[in-house]
């Protein structure tokens, strides 16, 4: 079990080499290396500005201990750093984050790829909820490849996952909209069904290069999504109906209809490539058949990396107009988001958030 440790420095136990090689919202990740073995680490720095923050992190790092999967990073150590922000050393993955990888020249990308990827996803999200929790942030940023050959993949970033038992309704509205299911958008409860509308978003991006609900601004985002509406474009004519009835299976906007994990495992499209992957023929070997056109997805990520540097945060505000669009959109049952129980919910997990949505109500 890891614990933020309060009376070492950091620096004391690990040496940082180089730029950082990654950054979230919340701060840059290092590669690092433990002086005492020479083991090869990340090192992830986060930023406190608020008690919140403080909090959110403790329950990062608790979630994190608890997970020890083959397809999860596992948190290796954790320090408080003299000006109180928190240090989380990681499992490295060094293969760089799966949308990047799969558009790179040697790496060609077929049906049999991708499924050998989403299998794995589905494996670790089997696991957490196993675990009793919900990622609610699986995209493909926090999709991480092993190694720069190979179908490897792990899961990185436990920011927002919760604890759920079905014992207690589980509201939460936070995570990335193009990736985010509807019930999050219209502050329903949330479940483990939830985490894979995640994973139809990320196939379907996967096989076409084209994000289903993605609109030109974030509030349009959060229409779509609440709307809920898609159907397969002109780059599906060459995917198998296989493929496309396993994405139709999860892209399901009543959640209780979607496909949990093991349902998934079990689906053909990845039934056919399991037993390979687990013996690791699939893991580690040059992908042959028929390639799928990587243009799209490459132009998605250039789109994507962009969006990321411009609109690093979401800002209350924004929480606010996208609430005010939907209420607009759809004044008859417009209310209805801003429900007693809902801002209720709302309030006991995130103050700021419900009052703005209490701000617009009156
Ligand atoms: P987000 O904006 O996704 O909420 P965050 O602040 O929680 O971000 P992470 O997603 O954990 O941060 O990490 C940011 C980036 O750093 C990742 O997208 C990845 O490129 C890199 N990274 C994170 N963890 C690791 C790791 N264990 N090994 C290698 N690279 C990593």
């Amino acid at each position: 079990v890891v614990r933020i440790r309060n009376n070492a420095k950091f620096e004391q136990f690990y040496d940082i080499d180089g730029e950082p090689i990654g950054e979230g919202k919340f701060g840059k990740v290092y590669h690092c290396v433990e002086k005492s073995t020479g083991l090869e680490l990340a090192a992830k720095f986060i930023k406190i500005r608020k008690d919140a923050d403080r909090e959110q992190v403790e329950h990062e790092v608790s979630v994190m201990t608890r997970m020890r999967h083959p397809r999860i990073a596992w948190i290796y150590d954790a320090f408080y750093s003299t000006n109180n922000d928190v240090i989380l050393v990681m499992e490295l993955v060094k293969g760089g984050e799966l949308f990047n990888r799969v558009v790179e020249d040697n790496f060609v990308l077929t049906e049999a790829a991708a499924a050998v990827i989403i299998c794995q996803l589905c494996e670790a999200i089997d696991y957490i909820h196993r675990q009793n929790i919900v990622h609610l942030d699986i995209k493909p940023e926090n999709i991480m490849c092993v190694t720069e050959s190979g179908n490897r993949i792990k899961l990185i970033d436990f920011g927002l996952a919760r604890h759920y038992d079905g014992s207690e309704d589980l509201y939460y509205m936070a995570g990335t909209p193009e990736f985010s299911a509807p019930e999050v958008i219209k502050f329903e409860p949330l479940d483990f069904h939830t985490d894979m509308w995640s994973v139809g978003v990320i196939t379907y991006i996967l096989l076409s290069g084209y994000s289903p609900f993605l609109g030109e601004t974030t509030p349009l985002t959060y229409m779509n999504v609440e709307r809920g509406e898609w159907e397969f474009i002109e780059e599906f004519d060459c995917v198998s109906e296989v493929a496309k009835d396993f994405i139709s299976k999860l892209l399901v906007y009543d959640k209780s209809l979607r496909m949990l994990p093991k349902e998934c495992l079990s689906h053909p499209w990845l039934a056919n490539v399991r037993e390979r992957a687990q013996k690791d023929v699939l893991l580690d070997q040059p992908n042959i058949g028929p390639a799928i056109p990587t243009d799209k997805l490459r132009r998605y990520n250039i789109r994507r990396r962009f969006r990321k540097a411009t609109f690093a945060v979401m800002s209350y505000c924004e929480f606010a107009q996208i609430l005010n669009v939907l209420r607009q959109r759809n004044s008859a049952n417009g209310l209805e988001y801003f429900g007693k129980a809902k801002v209720e919910g709302l309030k006991k997990k995130k103050k700021s958030l419900a009052g703005a949505v209490l701000a617009m109500k009156n």
